[in-house]
């Protein structure tokens, strides 16, 4: 951080979200704790007060159905996907189940409702996946509405904004974002926040800049006028200096000729100079991204991530729920390829219907392979819906964490059941070819073994970086040490690939270095032929191949 010399403007540095160079007046956004006007109600209310949190829902639920029209036409179908997974939280039954409770239990229904809110943000927080742990600030978010709802307060600021303005604040919900005025955020800067939270999904599909996860430090900066933001690199300039603005001027420049280039990069097949074919691919989270992942020139769908289906719900998914939305991401993508991979959840989270142990270690517990070969209540009807499912498309099925061989001769060997069950059902079933994942370093070390029963590798950095290198993905002080440009886990990928080129099957990448523009030509030469990646870097990522 640069604070050093009398006129050296301050740095802050976060985690750069969506990319792009801007300076501009900074607009504070601070958010009032909300609290409940009262805390309890006395007998006679009760009926009442239920009766008044239903509305409230109602309200909220109606509010927010009209956001997400409205931004379906402005903006978006991912847009409008975040307002709708918001009306399911609102009506959420378990929500409502636990906030009747408290009123019965002589609560007002706005301190209910925001401590049932807080408890299910704490218990998505704490979740290891990234994507779902950002998912409790959309609880908070949920739930502060509906009791604002309930106290007829009125949220004040973002649409008051006039002047176009970098939008500062500790956090942002899609619920702010929504109420900026078109055309009047040029960027945004947060406290908290990681690449997968709202702020950074919205901001990307904007376009503008973004920088999440500053930490306390940025509400140091709340006094000031004006910020460079460069969320690319992942940093903002409090308060620039002439000389700073110039070189801002310069990387808008040069990132505005980059992104005409990047343009006909999109629907392109990469290959390099020499010609080698490397697919470029989404890693989705829901089949409602399809769409948009195609525009950004997928060429096939490399991660598949089904745990939303079942983390953003209060019960399991059926078999016939899981089919439909699997079919309709294979179907999305027709005879370009879509790997999905099975559920990836562990001990520390609270899937309803498993009886799940607490953990003192949950990131080496019991996740991955390891729970769904113990539940096959939960493990089979995800397989027969996939089996299905690949009568639609090209669908190929993968399993999270593998450690050992014999994981996966167990798991191929219920897939193969499951098989014989719809065959015998006369169900149309799909050939859906069978991936390992390399995240833990056995699976690299064991990877000739494995390679002899599986159609394709798919590395997952994230974890594979985590497990070799021994530094927890989610600690911030790690840092330097959360890369997997590191010789340790390149030589892990390298021997993976060694090993699948000796039988023949494929390799690809699915972890976030597959994105990552300076790791990608070290990927293609250890022999990686796929990477997939979230859909605004595709362009990018097959230029990058298209010069090596
Ligand atoms: C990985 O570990 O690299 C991966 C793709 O899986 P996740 O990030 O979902 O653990
Ligand atoms: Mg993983």
């Amino acid at each position: 951080m640069g604070e050093e010399g009398m006129s050296e403007p301050v740095k802050l540095f976060g985690v750069g979200a969506s990319e792009g160079a801007v300076v501009g007046p900074a607009f504070i956004h601070t958010v009032e704790e909300l609290e409940p006007e009262r805390e309890s109600i006395s007998e006679d209310e009760i009926e009442a007060e239920l009766q008044h949190f239903q509305e409230a829902v109602e309200a909220v639920t109606k509010k927010l159905s009209e956001t997400g029209e409205r931004l379906r036409e402005s903006a978006g179908e991912e847009e409008a996907a975040i307002f709708e997974a918001h009306i399911e939280l609102a009506e959420d039954p378990e929500l409502s189940s636990g906030v009747e409770e408290r009123i019965r239990n002589l609560e007002s229904p706005e301190a209910a409702v925001l401590a049932v809110g807080e408890e299910y943000a704490e218990m998505f927080a704490e979740m290891e996946d990234e994507y779902i742990a950002a998912r409790a600030d959309d609880v908070r978010d949920v739930t502060r509405q509906i009791a604002a709802e309930l106290m007829v307060y009125e949220a004040k600021g973002l649409e008051t904004l006039e002047v176009p303005s970098i939008i500062l604040a500790r956090s942002l919900a899609p619920s702010d974002t929504a109420r900026i005025p078109k055309g009047t955020a040029l960027g945004f800067v947060t406290a908290e926040g990681s690449k997968t939270s709202h702020v950074s999904i919205m901001a990307r599909s904007m376009g503008i800049p973004a920088v999440v996860g500053v930490g306390s430090a940025l509400e140091g900066a709340f006094d000031t006028e004006t910020v460079a933001v460069d969320g690319g690199e992942g940093y903002v300039v409090v308060d620039p200096d002439p000389d700073t603005v110039a070189e801002f001027e310069r990387k808008k420049e040069v990132m505005a000729e980059e992104r005409a280039t990047l343009e006909e990069f999109k629907h392109v097949e990469a290959r390099t100079r020499e010609g080698r074919r490397i697919e470029i691919s989404a890693n989705l989270g829901s089949a409602d991204e399809a769409e948009d992942a195609l525009s950004w020139g997928a060429e096939g769908v490399g991660l598949f991530h089904t745990e939303f289906l079942f983390m953003e719900r209060k019960e399991l998914p059926s078999e016939d729920e899981q089919y439909e939305a699997y079919k309709k991401v294979t179907e999305a993508f027709g005879e370009k390829s879509v790997i999905l991979r099975t559920l990836d959840v562990g001990g520390d989270k609270d899937l309803p219907g498993v009886d799940q142990p607490h953990e003192e270690n949950p990131f080496l517990g019991w996740r991955g392979i390891r729970m769904s070969l113990e539940t096959p209540s939960l493990f089979k009807p995800q397989l027969r819906a996939v089996l299905r499912a690949g009568a639609s498309g090209n669908l190929k099925v993968m399993f999270p964490m593998v450690a050992d061989v014999e994981e996966l001769r167990k798991a191929k060997e219920i897939l193969d059941e499951c098989r014989k069950e719809l065959e015998r059902e006369g169900a149309e079933v799909g050939l859906v070819e069978v991936g390992v994942m390399i995240e833990t370093p056995a699976a690299a070390i064991c990877a000739p073994d494995l390679a002899q029963k599986a159609a394709f590798f798919s590395v997952g950095t994230n974890d594979l970086v985590q497990y070799t290198l021994a530094a927890d993905r989610g600690n911030e002080r790690l840092r330097n040490l959360q890369s997997a440009d590191h010789p340790a886990v390149l030589k892990l990928i390298g021997d993976a690939c060694e090993a699948a080129r000796e039988v023949g099957i494929w390799v690809g990448v699915c972890g976030e270095a597959a994105g990552e523009p300076g790791l990608i030509p070290k990927l293609v030469e250890l022999g990686v032929t796929e990477l997939s990646m979230s859909a605004p870097s595709i362009p990018r990522a097959k230029k990058v191949v298209s010069e090596l």
